[in-house]
């Protein structure tokens, strides 16, 4: 049976939801640069830098230890001047790559707008990757300049062994050097003549085969920000706004970098990582009214007990949000019962490069389902098949979801993968990759992956990148990845491994391996569980088959077997 609606009396509500608002609108509500163009940093921040809200909060910074920093527009419009301008004097120009990983701290900020003030592709990577996936994304993306601090630079980047022939500058912002030539640029920058088409971020998301596909956005998607800002956030002028999300992960940048400065609200900002009582605290003592967050961070506040989400007064609170993986109903109903609100649910990916589906302000709450499409946003329930492509009218039938492409945060390409690219449209049609359902009110309901990715703590993993740093341990032969499901995190990784002749399996043995995966790949990515199997199911053409290992792990059927070569 489908879980209830959730009645929302809308008239109880302090402010009145933002009704819908278009695509044209929404670029009306935008400056454009002077002269014309348009540029993501000049809307976030110049724009606001140079009129009213110049010394608006823009950021409130929580350090994991020591005292708030506020950060006013003007602020930020200098400091990201300032990295812009050692950016140029170090040879950046438009269409440069630019890396940032910096874990959450005001430099990440200064320089992603900086280097989008200089029309670079800005690429900000998430700092619990492991030295292998870092250089994976250098390299494919080409990095000119990458961005880090003393403390990364030692644990990662001095760590890679492979060469990055692309890279001319490593930036350690926290030493004193770098501090003295930041301090030592103009604080003013013009900002590089950018149109919508012209590349902003480069966002890295992962497959089933190959290496991570490399999403290039565009300075365009600002308008896509702006809107669902408005109308699936429910940002209002005066909010207090909290993504949580790391702008490793493309939500932490279209809505944790983004989307809040295009609002010229004020935006919170933890460098720490989870932790239920200092979530708390920050909530109630910055008076966050709309909160964007995750399914697992939730799933974790709720083991933390509603109790504790009691013993806070959070009057200020208005709208709280959640995406990247499956929202339990019973996520939305403790929203109710611990926040005195629902947990609205919605849907995007990094291709998409900004909110699709969601249970907005204005709709009721329907736990469970991600929502519906956004106002100019077309999705479908389709199935691909060697009939050709059918779009399917039937209310409640799985199929994929696809939306119409044409929205302005779409992607526009993956990295040097022409091919991989085409294959994700036809009929002008976008195929997200997921499997879902439409309900008779037009509600679209998440039902799981077409393909073979892993959600882990809202992270997508691909297998094969985890498979490929395993078989650089002298001991493995052959490995295997898939996600098995967790009741905190989603989905844990978790290695099938067979051994080279000569090795014995053991936990002495299975903590190396383990420990290998960390050091290559980083905690977010490696496995957190390694089984030994003497042989691993195969293909006849050779693929390792990761569905059957997964029927296998979780006693289901094993389904099509046709192609099964089992092998020593
Ligand atoms: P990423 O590109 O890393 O943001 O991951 C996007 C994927 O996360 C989607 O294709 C979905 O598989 C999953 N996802 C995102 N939002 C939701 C949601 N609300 N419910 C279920 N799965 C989601």
């Amino acid at each position: 049976m489908r879980p209830p609606l959730i009645h929302k009396d809308l008239t109880a509500l302090a402010l009145p939801p933002n009704a819908a608002l278009g695509w044209d609108e929404a670029r009306r509500m935008l400056d454009g640069l002077p002269g014309g163009g348009l540029n993501i940093a000049w809307e976030a921040v110049e724009r606001h830098a140079r009129g009213a809200l110049a010394d608006r909060v823009a950021i409130r910074w929580h350090p994991v230890a020591g005292n708030v920093r506020p950060i006013t527009y003007r602020e930020l419009s200098e400091a990201s001047s300032r990295f812009a301008n050692v950016l140029r004097s170090l040879g950046v120009a438009k269409g440069d790559a630019v890396f940032v990983l910096c874990g959450r701290i005001p430099d990440l900020y200064f320089a992603v707008l900086g280097g989008l003030k200089l029309g670079a592709a800005v690429s900000p990577l998430f700092s619990a990757f492991g030295p292998e996936p870092i250089a994976t994304r250098v390299n494919m993306g080409r990095g000119k300049v990458l961005v880090t601090t003393e403390a990364l630079y030692q644990r990662k980047i001095a760590k890679i062994a492979v060469p990055m022939p692309t890279l001319e500058h490593v930036l350690r912002v926290d030493t004193p050097e770098f501090r003295a030539t930041l301090a030592a640029a103009s604080p003013q920058c013009e900002v590089e003549r950018t149109g919508p088409e012209d590349t902003s971020f480069l966002h890295f998301t992962s497959g089933t085969t190959g290496m991570p596909k490399g999403a290039v956005h565009v300075h365009g998607a600002v308008v896509m920000h702006y809107a669902t800002g408005r109308v699936a956030l429910d940002l209002h002028p005066e909010d207090v706004f909290w993504c949580t999300a790391d702008p490793g992960w493309v939500t932490g940048t279209s809505y944790g970098i983004v989307t809040p400065l295009v609002h010229g609200v004020t935006s919170i900002v933890d460098e720490a990582d989870f932790d239920a009582v200092r979530w708390y605290r920050i909530l109630e003592e910055e008076r966050v009214s709309v909160w964007y967050t995750a399914p697992t961070a939730i799933r974790m506040l709720m083991k933390a007990g509603a109790e504790l989400a009691k013993r806070h007064s959070l009057p200020s609170l208005r709208f709280v949000a959640s995406v990247g993986e499956p929202l339990n109903p019973e996520a939305v109903w403790w929203g109710m019962d611990a926040l005195g609100m629902p947990i609205h649910d919605n849907w995007w990916q990094t291709e998409t490069g900004g909110i699709m589906i969601a249970n907005t302000p204005a709709l009721d709450v329907k736990p469970g389902s991600m929502g519906k499409p956004l106002p100019g946003v077309e999705a479908a329930i389709v199935h691909r098949g060697e009939a050709g492509l059918e779009v399917v009218a039937a209310n409640d039938t799985e199929g994929e979801l696809a939306l119409r492409a044409g929205w302005p945060s779409m992607f526009r390409g993956y990295l040097d993968q022409e091919e991989r690219y085409r294959k994700c449209f036809a009929d002008g049609w976008y195929f997200t990759g997921d499997l879902a359902k439409r309900d008779a009110d037009g509600y679209f309901w998440f039902v799981g992956r077409a393909d073979d990715v892993i959600k882990s703590a809202g992270h997508l993993i691909g297998p094969f990148e985890v498979e490929s740093a395993l078989m650089e341990h002298p001991a493995v032969a052959e490995a295997g990845v898939i996600g098995k499901p967790d009741p905190v995190v989603g989905e844990i990784v978790k290695a099938f491994v067979s051994l080279r002749s000569g090795f014995q399996p053991g936990e002495e043995l299975k903590m190396e391996i383990l420990g290998h995966a960390r050091k290559r790949l980083g905690a977010a990515v490696a496995p957190k569980e390694i089984e030994f199997s003497a042989s691993l199911p195969r293909t006849r053409s050779g693929k390792i088959m990761r569905r059957l290992l997964k029927a296998r792990e979780l006693g289901l059927p094993e389904g099509d077997t046709s192609t099964l070569e089992e092998s020593a």
